[in-house]
């Protein structure tokens, strides 16, 4: 028998990290931003930069969802950092950007030199502190660098951030409980991408038995990584509930708790509270 959860239709859902306005979805975008309202979401937290963020806000908007606009130089592309450095700053002073990401490091592909990752990473958490903006976090098989990094930059910030005043978040974090809680206690969020549903994954799901719901995200990092059912097509927000589903099954606890409870975090590490939404 089917769980009944499962048919249950959620609300007040947050995807946490996608690209939607990448070209994937040049064509469907409007449809794309319909079946993620149909699907209960409220907010989708958008890593893009080159179409105005007031004029996406605005189109989400229209579908009853709040859009946080995130910009910034990915770890990919630091060795061109000389002639990015400019647009981003003009981003930023414009004052539209709710955050600056995706930022960190990436061993995996190092499309850029190391040295030059490093570099460009600590910039830009200089410049979220200058900006007091929060901070999304990528990190591949980086994992005692970007630590150390944002330990020695948490340590440095003018704010006391920790626990109860996050900064930012982890996106799309894959490393052990360990880690995670280790970030916790510099201030961050630890974001659940749709890998943790993928049957070749040990470490997610423990992080995600371990984790309290109020220091979790989750997201779908579309158009990558469809969860399962859908692993291996053009990932969309809506599917982020089929994470929150996997999550609610492992944690034993209601797919709408799970909803709810990622949304909040959302929303007070995006200071989102003045935003209409369902939150209490
Ligand atoms: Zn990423
Ligand atoms: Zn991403």
């Amino acid at each position: 028998m089917k769980n009944k959860s499962e048919t249950l239709l959620l609300s007040n859902v947050t995807d946490a990290h996608s690209h939607i306005w990448s070209h994937e979805f040049a064509n469907d975008r409007s449809q794309v931003l319909e079946r993620a309202s149909d699907a209960g979401l409220v907010c989708i937290v958008d890593i893009s930069y080159d179409v105005d963020p007031e004029l996406r806000k605005q189109k989400a908007r229209t579908q009853g969802i709040n859009l946080v606009c995130v910009a910034g130089i990915h770890p990919h592309d630091a060795k061109d950092f000389d002639q990015l450095e400019k647009a981003l700053l003009n981003q930023l002073s414009a004052g539209s950007y709710d955050a600056i990401g995706e930022i960190g490091l990436d061993y995996y592909r190092n499309l850029s030199p190391v040295d030059q990752q490093v570099t460009v990473f600590q910039k830009q958490l200089d410049l979220a502190i200058e900006y007091d903006l929060p901070v999304v976090i990528h990190s591949r098989d980086a994992d005692d660098d970007t630590y150390k990094i944002l330990k020695d930059w948490s340590q440095r910030a003018p704010r006391n951030y920790g626990p109860d005043r996050e900064i930012g978040m982890i996106h799309c974090f894959s490393s052990d409980a360990g880690l995670a809680e280790k970030y916790i206690e510099l201030g961050f969020l630890i974001s659940i991408s749709g890998i943790a549903t993928f049957d070749n994954v040990k470490d997610t799901p423990e992080v995600v038995l371990r984790i309290d719901t109020n220091k979790l995200l989750v997201e779908t990092d579309a158009p990558y990584l469809a969860p399962v059912p859908h692993r291996g097509t053009r990932n969309e927000p809506a599917l982020v509930t089929d994470t929150i589903k996997f999550i609610s099954a492992l944690k034993k606890m209601p797919s709408q708790k799970i909803a709810d409870s990622t949304t909040k975090n959302a929303y007070r590490l995006f200071r989102l509270n003045h935003v209409k939404g369902d939150l209490q």
